[in-house]
C-alpha cells in the first residue's frame, strides 16, 4: 500500500498533481472537497449541513468529514493505497487519519506539502473562478480560506514533521517540475516499505511450492512456519521434540512456539524487500498476531492469494504424496490427512473470510499445472512492484 496526503493552501496544485500520482501508483483518490461538493449537488442531508460553511470558506465539521471518508474507504477495500487531497486540514483530522490508517492496517507514507505564496494562491484561484463555477472561488471567500489555512491547517505540518514523513516541495514552479519532484518523493516512499504477501490454500493445493517459487522470483523472504518448525525438529532441540509429538498427532503447534520463530525471522531479515507468509496465519487469533507483528516492524499486508483446488483433487494429491519420499509426518494416514483438511475448513477459512472483508483475497485457480498456477500468482505479485510511467 502507498498512502499519500497532498497538502498546501488552496490553489497550490493539489488536484492537478493528484491526477498523475493516482495513475502512476494506481491509488484511490479521496478529495474531501470533491466529496463534499457531490453531497451538495445531491442535496443530501450532509450536503445541506455543509453548504453554507463551504460557501463562506470555513472548514466543515470533523463529524461530516469522518462520515464521507469512512464511506469512501470502506467502498474501496482492494485499493493499492489512498491519495488524500484536502485532508487532513486540522490537527484533529491528523489524528482521525491515524485512526483510519490503523483500520486499514497501514500508515501514511508521506505528506507532500506544496508551498506557494498567498498572493500566488489568490491569483490562481481568481483565474480558476472564471470557469470553475465554484461559489467559493471569489476574492472575499478566497481570503477567508487562506486565513483558515494559516490558522488551522498549517499546524498540521508539525505533526508529520515529528513523524518524519513531511516533504516540502516548491509549488510555484511549472506543473512538470512540481510533478517530477512529487513523483520522486512518492516513489522513494513506495519502495521503502517491505511488502507482505499471504498465500492461502488447503493442504495439497500447492501453496507451499508456489510460495517458495514466488519468494525466489521476487527476492522475498519466505516465512513458512512448517519449514521453520521442521528445522527445530532437525536440530533436535527440546522445542523440536515437542513439535514432533504434535506433528505425529496431526495437531497445530501452539502460538507460543510459532510466534517467536516468526518474529525472529522478520527481525533477521529487516533489509528484505518483503515477506511471503505460507501456513500462517492459520487461525483468527494468528491473524491478529500477524497484524501486530507487521505493524511493530513497519509493515502491513500488501496482498492475499488463495489457491483454490476442489476437495476431490486435494485428496488425490495428498494420498499420492503420502506414497512418495516427500511424505510429511502429518501425511502418513488418511485419518491425519482428513484431520488437516478439516482443520483448514474450521480454523483457516474464517481467517480468509475476515481478510476478504478487510483487504480482499485474490482467488487463484490451482487446478492447472505448476507453471500455469505460478504464472497467475506471479502476475498478481508483480503488480505490487509496478510503478507506472509518468504521463
Ligand atoms: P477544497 O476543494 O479542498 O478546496 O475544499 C473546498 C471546501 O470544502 C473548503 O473550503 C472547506 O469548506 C470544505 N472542506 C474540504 N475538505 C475539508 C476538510 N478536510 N475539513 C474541513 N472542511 C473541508
Amino acid at each position: 500500500m502507498l498512502n499519500i496526503a497532498l497538502f498546501g493552501p488552496p490553489g497550490a496544485g493539489k488536484g492537478t498533481q493528484s491526477r498523475q500520482l493516482v495513475d502512476r501508483f494506481n491509488l484511490c483518490y479521496i478529495s474531501t472537497g470533491d466529496l463534499l461538493r457531490k453531497e451538495l449537488a445531491a442535496d443530501s442531508e450532509l450536503g445541506k449541513q455543509a453548504k453554507d460553511i463551504i460557501a463562506s470558506g470555513n472548514l466543515v465539521s470533523d463529524e461530516i468529514i469522518v462520515q464521507i471518508l469512512e464511506k469512501t474507504i470502506t467502498e474501496n477495500p482492494h485499493a493499492n493505497g489512498f491519495l488524500f487531497d484536502g485532508f487532513p486540514r486540522t490537527t484533529i483530522q491528523a489524528y482521525i487519519l491515524e485512526g483510519l490508517m490503523i483500520k486499514l492496517n497501514s500508515e501514511l507514507d508521506c505528506l507532500i506539502n506544496l508551498e506557494i505564496p498567498d498572493e500566488e494562491s489568490v491569483r490562481r484561484l481568481l483565474e480558476r473562478g472564471k470557469t470553475s463555477g465554484r461559489s467559493d472561488d471569489n476574492e472575499t471567500v478566497i481570503r477567508n480560506r487562506l486565513k483558515e489555512y494559516h490558522d488551522k491547517t498549517l499546524p498540521v505540518l508539525d505533526f508529520y514533521a515529528q513523524k518524519g514523513v513531511r516533504f516540502d516541495v516548491d509549488g510555484s514552479g511549472s506543473i512538470e517540475d512540481v510533478q517530477h519532484e512529487v513523483s520522486r518523493i512518492a516513489a522513494s516512499q513506495y519502495t521503502k516499505r517491505p511488502v507482505s504477501i499471504v498465500v492461502f490454500g488447503y493442504p495439497g493445493s500447492g501453496r507451499g511450492s508456489q510460495a517458495q517459487a514466488l519468494a525466489k522470483k521476487f527476492g522475498l523472504e519466505l516465512v513458512a512456519t512448517g519449514k521453520m518448525l521442521e528445522a527445530e525438529m532437525d536440530a533436535g532441540t527440546e522445542m523440536g521434540k515437542q513439535i514432533s509429538t504434535l506433528y505425529e498427532n496431526g495437531e497445530l503447534v501452539p502460538d507460543e512456539i510459532v510466534i517467536p520463530l516468526i518474529e525472529k525471522k522478520i527481525v533477521d531479515s529487516e533489509d528484505a524487500r518483503g515477506f511471503i507468509f505460507k501456513g500462517f496465519p492459520r487461525t483468527l487469533v494468528q491473524s491478529y498476531i500477524l497484524d501486530g507483528l507487521l505493524m511493530k516492524h513497519g509493515a502491513s499486508i500488501s496482498k492475499i492469494l488463495e489457491i483454490e483446488v476442489p476437495m476431490l483433487q486435494l485428496m488425490e494429491r495428498l494420498a499420492k504424496r503420502s506414497r512418495t519420499e516427500t511424505c510429511m509426518p502429518y501425511d502418513t494416514s488418511t485419518e491425519k490427512i482428513v484431520r488437516r483438511l478439516q482443520d483448514h475448513e474450521t480454523k483457516t477459512i474464517p481467517v480468509i473470510e475476515k481478510y476478504e472483508q478487510q483487504h480482499g483475497v485474490l482467488k487463484i485457480d490451482g487446478t492447472g499445472n505448476f507453471d500455469d498456477v505460478f504464472e497467475a500468482c506471479a502476475q498478481e505479485v508483480q503488480r505490487l512492484f509496478q510503478v507506472g510511467n509518468l504521463k
